[in-house]
Formats: C-alpha cells, sequence, structure tokens
C-alpha cells in the first residue's frame, strides 16, 4: 500500500514478519522538500523491542549454523534484489531524505556492491593455527560475537544501515537495527531485500522508535553483545557509556569536521572544483564533508572565486526534479543549525562570498554557501555544519595549517592538495584522521576501511576491518593424548 505520495506503508520487521508495533502508536515522516506529511512510521513498544530481541537470540543460533556457503548466498542473492529494487529504493529516500534522485540511486547501487563485497568476505574470516608443542593443536579462531543492537541514522539511508547489517550477517551475527524514523520507508524497503533473499526469520530484526527508549532497552538487554552506532558525537559517547556499564563492546562511527589544506604548489581551480563537487554532495550532510578550507595565502583568492563559480552554478531544487543537483537539508534543524552558525560567522567578522540564506519556499531549502574572514573562534570553525556552509581561511604555511586542522577533537575525514610527493607524505604523517585523501575528495569504497580516531569514534566499517567488530578472537588449545 502507498499513499498520494507513492510513499508505502512503513512497517517494523520482527521475527520474519512486518508489523505495525503493539499499540499501533506512530510519528509523521515529513518531504524535506515540501514539508508535507507523506506518512508515518510506527514506533516500537517494550514488548515489540522483547519480541525482537528473542527473535534475533534464535535467529543467531540458526544463522551461525548455517554454513557459509549459504550465508553467503543469500547475501548475494539479497544484493542481487537492491541493485534490481535501486530506481525504486531511490525515489522513496529522495521522497524522505531529500538528496537527487541521481545521489539516492547511486547509493542504493553502491550499497549493492558494498554487500556483495561483505558476502565474499564472510569466507574469510580466517583464524590461524600456531606452532606448538608435539601433541599439541594451538588454534585461534574466529566466531560471530552475537546478536548486535544497532542505530543509524538519515543522511545515507541505505548504505548507513547497509554497513551494520552486511557486517554483522557476514560474521554470522544476528541483529536488531533502530534506523532513523525520518528515513523509515529505505530502511523498509532494504530489509525487505534481504528477506526475500531467504534470510531465515529472527536474523535480521528491524525497528523503531523513540531513540532514546530503544536504544536503553536493546543496550542493557542481555541478549545484545555488541552495540554499533552511527550518528552525532554526544549520543555516541552517550550510547558507548552506557554499553560500557554493561560491558559490551560498541563501534563508533561519529562526526567530523574535516579539513581540507590546499597548498602553495596545488592548482586552487583544480582543487576548488574537485573540493566543491564533495562539498554539495548531499547538502553537506556527510560525515566526510570537508567543511574547513585551509588555503595557502598565495592562492586563497583564486581558489574562492573558483569555489564561489562552482557553487553557484549549483542548481538547487526538489531531489525528484531532473537538473537538481543539491536538494534541500533533511529537516528544520539542520537548517536553524546552520543559520545560527552563518549568522555567528558574520557577527565575528565574516564574509559571506554567496549564500548565506534559507531559499524563499517551502522545504528545508539552503543555499550553498562561502564564507572567507571566518574567525577561528567562530562556531563554523569548530562545530560540524552537516550543511553547505564552506568556510575559507588563508595560511602562511604548513606548520600553521596542520596545526589548524589538527586543533579540534575530531578526527574522521582530511584531504590535502599539491604537486609535491614529499608534502604529501608530510600530510599523511601528520594529519589526525581515519581517512585521508589526497588531491581528490572521493567517497569511500567497501574494500577500504572508514572510521574516525579522537571524539571521531572507534572501529572500522568497510574493508577487511569490518568483520572485527563482529567477530570474537577465541584461543584454543588442544592437547591430542590426554
Ligand atoms: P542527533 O544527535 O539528535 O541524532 C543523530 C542520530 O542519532 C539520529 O539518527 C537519531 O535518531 C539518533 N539518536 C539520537 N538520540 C539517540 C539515542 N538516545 N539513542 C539512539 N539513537 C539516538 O542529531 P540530528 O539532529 O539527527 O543530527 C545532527 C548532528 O548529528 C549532525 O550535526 C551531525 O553532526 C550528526 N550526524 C552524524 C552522522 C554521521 O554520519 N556520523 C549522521 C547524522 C547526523
Amino acid at each position: 500500500m502507498t499513499t498520494d505520495h507513492g510513499y508505502p506503508a512503513v512497517r517494523m520487521y520482527v521475527a520474519g514478519a512486518w508489523c505495525q508495533g503493539e499499540t499501533g502508536r506512530t510519528a509523521p515522516v515529513v518531504d524535506p522538500a515540501t514539508e508535507e506529511v507523506i506518512g508515518d512510521v510506527p514506533l516500537a513498544t517494550p514488548a515489540d523491542l522483547d519480541r525482537a530481541l528473542d527473535a534475533a537470540a534464535t535467529g543467531f543460533e540458526v544463522w551461525r549454523a548455517t554454513p557459509v556457503a549459504e550465508r553467503t548466498r543469500v547475501l548475494h542473492a539479497a544484493a542481487d534484489l537492491i541493485a534490481e529494487r535501486a530506481d525504486a529504493i531511490g525515489r522513496i529516500a529522495t521522497l524522505e531524505q531529500g538528496k537527487p534522485l541521481a545521489e539516492s540511486t547511486g547509493e542504493a547501487r553502491r550499497t549493492a556492491d558494498t554487500l556483495r563485497w561483505h558476502a565474499d568476505d564472510a569466507r574469510r574470516a580466517y583464524g590461524r593455527v600456531i606452532p606448538s608443542a608435539p601433541g599439541t593443536v594451538l588454534t585461534v579462531r574466529r566466531e560471530p560475537l552475537g546478536p548486535v543492537a544497532a542505530f543509524t541514522p538519515w543522511n545515507f539511508p541505505v548504505g548507513g544501515p547497509n554497513r551494520k547489517i552486511s557486517s554483522a550477517l557476514a560474521a554470522g551475527c544476528s541483529i536488531v537495527i533502530k534506523a532513523s524514523e525520518e528515513t523509515p520507508a529505505t530502511a523498509m524497503e532494504l530489509v525487505r531485500c534481504y528477506a526475500d533473499a531467504g534470510l531465515p526469520p529472527g536474523v535480521l530484526n528491524l525497528v523503531f522508535g523513540e531513540p532514546a527508549e530503544v536504544s536503553e532497552h536493546l543496550i542493557s538487554s542481555p541478549v545484545t553483545r555488541l552495540v554499533a552506532f552511527t550518528g552525532s558525537v554526544p549520543v555516541g559517547k552517550l550510547l558507548a557509556g552506557r554499553a560500557g556499564q554493561v560491558m559490551k563492546p560498541s563501534l563508533m562511527e561519529l562526526g567530523g569536521h574535516a579539513p581540507v589544506i590546499v597548498c602553495a604548489d596545488a592548482d586552487p581551480v583544480r582543487a576548488a572544483r574537485r573540493a566543491a563537487g564533495a562539498k554539495w554532495a548531499n547538502a553537506g550532510q556527510v560525515c566526510t564533508s570537508p567543511s574547513r578550507f585551509l588555503v595557502h595565502e598565495s592562492v586563497a583568492e583564486e581558489f574562492t572565486a573558483a569555489f564561489v563559480e562552482a557553487a553557484e552554478a549549483v542548481t538547487v531544487g526538489n531531489g525528484l526534479d531532473a537538473g537538481t543537483r543539491m536538494g534541500p537539508l533533511a529537516n528544520e534543524r539542520r537548517v536553524e543549525a546552520v543559520r545560527r552558525l552563518t549568522a555567528d560567522a558574520v557577527a565575528r567578522g565574516a564574509k559571506i562570498r554567496t549564500g548565506g540564506e534559507r531559499l524563499d519556499r517551502p522545504g528545508y531549502f539552503f543555499a550553498p554557501t562561502v564564507l572567507t574572514d571566518v574567525p577561528e573562534e567562530a562556531e563554523l570553525m569548530s562545530e560540524e555544519p552537516f550543511g553547505p556552509l564552506a568556510p575559507v581561511v588563508p595560511f602562511r604555511d604548513l606548520d600553521e595549517a596542520l596545526a589548524i586542522a589538527n586543533s579540534l577533537p575530531y578526527g574522521l575525514a582530511a584531504y590535502g592538495f599539491t604537486d609535491s610527493a614529499a608534502t604529501a607524505e608530510r600530510l599523511a604523517d601528520s594529519l589526525q584522521a581515519g581517512i585521508l585523501s589526497l588531491n581528490h575528495c572521493g567517497g569511500s569504497v567497501h574494500e577500504a576501511p572508514s572510521g574516525g580516531v579522537k571524539d571521531s569514534g572507534y572501529g572500522r566499517e568497510g574493508g577487511p576491518e569490518a568483520l572485527d567488530a563482529y567477530l570474537v578472537t577465541k584461543r584454543v588449545s588442544h592437547l591430542l593424548v590426554p
């Protein structure tokens, strides 16, 4: 069933069945491009969550005992369905999140590939045999950790939930995932691909609810063995603290405030064009979005002019319209946040070179914005904008740029532009970040790990490291002659 907007009726998925929740309590889902309510999302009660936990406990026993070849087959079948349905899934993602259709469908297609990567990596969760004494076999085995409690945000409505689900399932774990209540139908359609691929009941359970209630319930349950979260630093700290109280490991993919260092020897126009391409993606609502542009003073004006030109060439509009390059922000909270950061910077002396305002139309639209003369004490220089704001700050030498770049408690992504191999190596050695891109601002790839340092969290998603958090390392020494 769908609404007039082509938006499906959202359901939770528990123990292999689609359900509405015990009390029928719901919250509205809003299209950020129109501010219209397009549907609603069911909210779980504690009893619903208990059913999901029971299902995950049973599902874990079934899934861990399933031969790895069969697990891989089911995961590949789910990936094929995601790829087949990418256009439909992408349209729903755009309706509820706002990003342009090309970004949403591209995200769905990449998600299928990520799942294929994890499906194959399931076969490579090797242990090892350690040389030992005659008559003794000393091995290290890697076993699935157990049922996972996962929480994902709204900015990557397909890829975000899938990173948790595909890693957990590839490792042999079951999962209860609370995807964002702001993008629930995309998560539902993603989960439907796994269900239709033949995943046994209980292995994957999808719930929605009041976030604090759900996380408290799932984390404190003795059933769950890992807490996996993507979202803001404050909420991450809260959940990691709660997990620590009940001695559960956690995987924390939190925010950042990515510096982009443009050195004197880089081509400033090329750097501006590449950085701008990444800046406006998802309207800047990406944890790795380039967000502090530190440019050598000798090329700062040339860089800024090219960046402003790129910003002004961006077509802002409804993500469903052909030709839209940047959609609305995902919700009113983000508009308020970027407005506050802009006003604070201007009050402290910053100049708006382009943008700086909410667009005068329904929807959560904010213009691509470039600011210069932003003092270091402006909130924008220390608070992740998570929106289309680009402050450009000139620097005199690399020591100064590195000091500014590393001055924040975050360390997720960082970017550098230079034509010198020696400078590139210095950046690689010195930047405090889990992800460094040199001479480009491209996104993550499933073959390589992503994750942060400092307040940006711990653990890695992507690459062979992705399964680490979901596996227990067990030492077994076996004396052959009793
Ligand atoms: P928020 O801190 O309220 O929520 C972030 C996410 O955490 C949401 O999905 C929310 O549902 C969830 N959440 C909130 N409280 C929770 C709780 N007690 N238990 C479990 N989940 C909980 O922020 P927001 O307004 O949605 O987004 C604002 C900020 O969050 C952004 O500025 C950005 O820094 C950060 N963020 C980061 C990412 C990321 O990919 N790292 C994604 C989305 C948001």
